[in-house]
This record gives C-alpha cells, structure tokens and sequence, in this order.
C-alpha cells in the first residue's frame, strides 16, 4: 500500500466552450468534474497501474464531502482525509475548443487551524507506521496556516518509520524538507533553479543531493528527467517530444518513480516508466490522465543514459 500527501486538495472543474470572448455569455459544451491536486493525481495513476494507493491530506465542507465520495469509487483507492472546517477548494479550467488554450481560476482553499494541523500529524503517522505501507508521496503547495516546516516534518516522520518518501513541493516548504533527508526530491526545472540558484541542471541537482535529498530527479520537460542518486547517474529522454497538455505530467512521473521506489526496480528501469508515464499524460486530453496506448509504446522506446556510481 502506498500512501500520498496532498494538503492542498481540490475538487477541478473543467468547462469546454466553442470559443472564449471576454465580457459575453458562453454555451457551455462540456463538464468534467474530478478529484485533483497534485498527491490526488499521483494516486488516480498508480490505481491505474494497479497498485493500491491511500490518499490523505485535508477535505472539509460539501466539496471535501464529494471529493472524499468520488475518490472512495475508484477502484483500489483508500481515503482517509483528515477534516478541516473550512470547504475544500475548487478549481475551474475554461477550455477554449477553438484555440486549445485553458484559462485557469483556482480557489485559494481553506485556511487549516493549528489543532487541525495537530490531528492531521498524528493520523500521519498512524497511516505511515501501518504495517504494509511501501511509500510515501508528499506533493504540492502548503494550505493557509500549514507551518512552513510542514514537509520536513511529514518527512522525518517517514523516515522514523523506515518508510521511503519522495517529496514534490517548490520554493521554502521544498528547502527546508531537502534539509530532513528525503529519499527522493522530483523538483521541474525551475523549482531546482530555485532551490540551489543554478539553471544549469547537472550541476544545480548535485547541490540539491549536498543539500540533503538522497536522490534527486530533475524533470525537465520535453527534454526528460535528470537524476542523481546514490546508486549512479542517468538521463531519460523521450523518443520525441509530445505535443499536448504537460499539466499533471510531473505528478504522473512522481507515480512512476514511487511504484519503481515500492517494487525496489533498479534506477533506469524506475526512469524509462517514469518518463514514459509522464509522455503519456502530455499525449492524454484530459489533464493528470494518462493514455494507456501511448504508455506502453512509450516505455521500450524511452532512451536511458548514464552509469552506476563506482563501487
Ligand atoms: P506538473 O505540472 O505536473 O507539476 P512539472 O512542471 O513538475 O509538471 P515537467 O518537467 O513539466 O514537470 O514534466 C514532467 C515530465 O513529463 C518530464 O520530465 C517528461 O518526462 C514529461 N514531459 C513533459 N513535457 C513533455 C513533452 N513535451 N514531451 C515528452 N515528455 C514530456
Ligand atoms: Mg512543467
Ligand atoms: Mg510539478
């Protein structure tokens, strides 16, 4: 079983119009409405692969309600949420049929109290120390009132239990969690210029690995993922580049690099399904879906370079 974090959760909202004109009504021409946030997303792939994930975080009001709903009919998906009084967040993604563009709106999402933080840690840690639990994945941007430390926390909590924990957040929750030693950090190319004040990647993931993390997965958008990990180095490149939606494809390579992580794959082969994961939800319609076809002819095709660290 293995476990993702999403403290940010949400409720997303797509409408698909003809054409997008400001200042006029729109006929709208499609609803999609599904669980999101980043550790939901990373989830909802693994359950497609098979594995049988829990997604925890905060969900609170009616749209914590439908969510928690939605979520416990997916197959192989546990939900334990913890409660949060304020509501669950939503977010409302306008589809312009026309030109393919999405106008984006994201509620903030609820403010979280000091003692509801408290509960949350404390069932965190029930959910981590469960006897079975392979994994953690702690993904996405900290809620109001969530203590800036939140992630190294939630980090050295995994550790304590000899769980493994990857971490995908940006900026100073990110900074501070590298520091309390994550066996992965899967940061795209601007959170990791962020974080070590490089842009050139190469050099700038061997500062995050100095900086703590254990392995570094750097993802770099068409161009693949970059890692750095205690077992050696390697570059997975797609075949060619994807057009499509990259949104939610950094979450798909998360659930490939976890499942690869849970299943003790060797690092190249945790890469190339990683990689091809994330190609796959670029080639999918929906944003955070992936497209089962275009996963398996992906995979054998990804190229891995590289070697192992000497012994
Ligand atoms: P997210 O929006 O989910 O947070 P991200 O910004 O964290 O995404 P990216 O680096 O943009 O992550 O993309 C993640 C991975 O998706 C890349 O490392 C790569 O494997 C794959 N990918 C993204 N864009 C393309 C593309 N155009 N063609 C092929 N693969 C892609
Ligand atoms: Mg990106
Ligand atoms: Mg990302």
């Amino acid at each position: 079983m293995m476990l993702t974090v999403t403290l940010n959760a949400a409720l997303d909202l797509t409408y698909r119009v003809p054409a997008l004109v400001p200042h006029t009504t729109h006929r709208v021409t499609e609803v999609i409405e599904r669980p999101g946030g980043k550790g939901v997303n990373v989830a909802r792939v693994l359950a497609a692969l098979g594995h049988e994930v829990t997604v925890t975080g905060f969900a609170g009001g009616d749209t914590g309600r439908v969510l928690r709903e939605r979520l416990a009919d997916q197959p192989r998906v546990t939900v334990a949420f913890a409660p949060v009084a304020g509501t669950t967040r939503r977010t409302l993604a306008v589809a312009d049929a026309a030109t393919g563009d999405t106008t984006q709106l994201n509620e903030p999402g609820p403010a979280v109290t000091s003692a509801e933080w408290a509960a949350f840690l404390g069932s965190y840690e029930q959910l981590v120390r469960r006897p079975g639990t392979t994994a953690v994945a702690l993904c996405g941007s900290l809620p109001p009132g969530v203590p800036v430390g939140a992630y190294a926390l939630l980090v050295r909590a995994a550790r304590a239990a000899h769980v493994p924990v990857l971490l995908d957040t940006s900026g100073e929750p990110l900074r501070r969690a590298v520091a309390a030693r994550p066996d992965i950090i899967k940061p795209n190319a601007e959170e990791l210029a962020e974080l070590t004040g490089s842009h050139e990647p190469a050099r700038a993931t061997r500062d995050a690995r100095r900086r703590g993390a254990h392995a570094v997965v750097a993802s770099l958008g068409a161009d693949g993922l970059l890692a750095l990990t205690p077992d050696g180095g390697w570059q997975a490149r797609p075949p060619a580049p994807v057009r499509g939606n990259p949104t939610g494809a950094g979450d798909s390579a998360v659930a490939g690099l976890l499942s690869g992580l849970a299943e003790g794959l060797p690092w190249p082969d945790r890469l190339a399904r990683a990689l091809a994961l994330s190609a796959a939800t670029v080639a999918a319609p929906a944003a955070g879906e992936f497209d089962r076809a275009t996963y398996e002819d992906l995979l054998p095709r990804v190229t891995v370079t590289g070697r192992p660290a000497a012994a």
